[in-house]
């Protein structure tokens, strides 16, 4: 049986995580497979001096970074 993030054999004297969607991956490979496989939706923003979480954006499309950065590339070479 292999880990479905790294590909890598599950070694029976390892910690295996067992998600709620069927695979089975590393301990190490978790975070991974998390953010790959289920992508929890989150908000970008920055914290203001009171401690308050402000949102720079209310809605996370899937992916967002990756637009971001490809928007950034595309852009110049239109202008
Ligand atoms: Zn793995
Ligand atoms: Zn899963």
């Amino acid at each position: 049986m292999n880990c479905i993030v790294c590909g890598n054999p599950l070694l029976f004297d390892r910690v295996v995580f067992h998600c709620s969607c069927g695979v089975f991956v590393h301990a190490y490979c978790w975070d991974k497979h998390v953010l790959q496989a289920h992508q929890p939706y989150f908000e970008i923003g920055s914290v203001n001096l009171d401690g308050e979480f402000r949102a720079r954006e209310s809605k996370v499309e899937e992916q967002v970074s990756m637009a971001q950065v490809s928007e950034e590339q595309v852009t110049p070479l239109l202008e």
